[in-house]
């Protein structure tokens, strides 16, 4: 059987792209991961390195120089680089989502202008979506783009908040509404970072995902010309949920990794700590805890896959991301708990990865819709009242 695909299991160029992935996290990617969340600042090295994998053009078609992946492979390379490090693995993703709604919605100069560079690492993306008081909500945005007919150009106002790669970006795709007063006019923009009145906050203090770069991002009379306007009026909302749906498969593959990542600690761990006399790997309740844990990552990934395959078959796929979203982020809080549980009070300490795998675990209940939001999502289609 060569490249066929049967259930879950992955094509010859699938598992091609995951072994080489899979080696460049365990390289490059884990070695710098700890220093990196001491430190705060995000591993710069290790971006070259994936875009010289020709990672950073994952969603960028193959005729601006990009991978062009199916959702599988976007899905396992999310995977891998978690298991390496969930904030280099975030930074990536958002850059993806960025050039995905640059190639779905953008003009063909925009896209000649922006993708080829973006594909192979520079400049990086920003998703401007949420703001204070707008996250899962996003209607009730306050940010505002008002046309300027005489000079064809939109002049933007507001705040955004929690934006991933926020001083790290040369181009953000940045939500705003065109009439203040309708919540349904929410439209998407192209936005170069050095367009004036463009102004990035300070880096946010997070519990996790520390080296990943969180900040706020102000407009202050920042004009685009018109050609910028990624989606008609009113559409941007509908279009930031289409890419999501991606967005958010590629979340729980992540979540997945950092699950596997505090699985894999755990068992070498529980292999060599004796306690009792035995080794821990052979004391039965360690043994249930550890075969939950494997079977909670095993699940998750399914519930991944399927979701990857319904989107690369063209059919419906919010309903199963936000089922794999929903459960994978739960599989990863819990197997980072176990895991750290596993290490006893060396887990506690920063000696070991696992206390750093738990909290980082916790945003992916968070980010790109919270488990309430996924599990309204999924309500509302089994009342079928999407
Ligand atoms: C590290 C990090 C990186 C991020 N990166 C980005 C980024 O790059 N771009 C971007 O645009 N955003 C980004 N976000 C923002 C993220 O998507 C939001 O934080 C998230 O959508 C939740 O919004 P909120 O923080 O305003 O919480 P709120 O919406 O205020 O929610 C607070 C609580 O209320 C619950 N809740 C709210 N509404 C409902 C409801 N209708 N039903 C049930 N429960 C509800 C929520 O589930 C949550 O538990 C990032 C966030 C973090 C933490």
């Amino acid at each position: 059987m060569t490249g066929a695909r049967v259930g879950s299991a992955l094509t010859d160029e699938q598992r091609a792209v995951r072994d080489l992935v899979r080696e460049f996290a365990a390289d490059e990617v884990r070695p710098t991961a700890r220093e990196a969340d001491e430190t705060g600042a995000f591993p710069e090295d290790v971006w070259d390195g994936l875009a010289e994998l020709g990672l950073a053009g994952l969603t960028v078609p193959e005729e601006y120089g990009g991978f062009d992946a199916d959702e599988t492979t976007y899905a396992v390379v999310n995977e891998e680089l978690a298991h390496g490090s969930l904030a280099v693995a975030t930074a990536l993703s958002v850059h993806c989502l960025v050039t995905a709604c640059l190639a779905e919605f953008a003009t063909e100069p925009q896209r000649e202008r922006w993708l080829p560079a973006m594909a192979e690492g520079r400049p990086v993306g920003a998703f401007c979506l949420s703001e204070p008081h707008a996250g899962s909500n996003p209607a009730a945005m306050a940010t505002t783009a008002e046309h300027d007919p005489e000079a064809d150009e939109y002049v933007l106002n507001g705040e955004k908040q929690w934006i991933t790669n926020g001083s790290r970006a040369g181009v953000a795709v940045v939500f705003a509404k065109v009439d203040p007063d309708d919540p349904d006019s929410i439209t998407q923009f192209l936005v170069p970072t050095d367009a004036e009145g463009f102004a990035v906050g300070p880096k946010e203090e997070k519990l996790g995902l520390r080296a990943s770069d969180t900040t706020p991002i102000t407009f202050d009379g920042c004009r685009v010309p018109a050609a910028n306007r990624l989606t008609p009026e009113g559409r941007g909302l509908a279009a930031a949920l289409e890419v999501l749906t991606g967005g958010r498969i590629g979340i729980a593959a992540q979540a997945v990794g950092v699950a596997r990542a505090a699985l894999e600690a755990a068992r070498e761990y529980a292999t060599e700590r004796e306690g009792f006399g035995d080794r821990l790997s052979e004391v039965q309740s360690v043994r249930h805890k550890v075969a939950e844990m494997s079977t909670d990552v095993a699940a998750a990934r399914l519930l991944v896959r399927e979701a990857a395959r319904k989107a690369e078959a063209g059919e419906d796929a919010r309903v199963d991301a936000a089922r794999a979203k929903y459960r994978a982020s739960e599989v990863a809080m819990s197997t980072t708990n176990e895991a750290v549980q596993i290490h006893g009070g060396y887990g506690y300490t920063r000696e070991y990865d696992v206390e750093r795998f738990y909290r980082d675990a916790k945003v992916t209940e968070i980010y790109e819709g919270t488990t309430e939001i996924q599990k309204e999502v999924i309500a509302r289609g089994v009342f079928d009242t999407r």
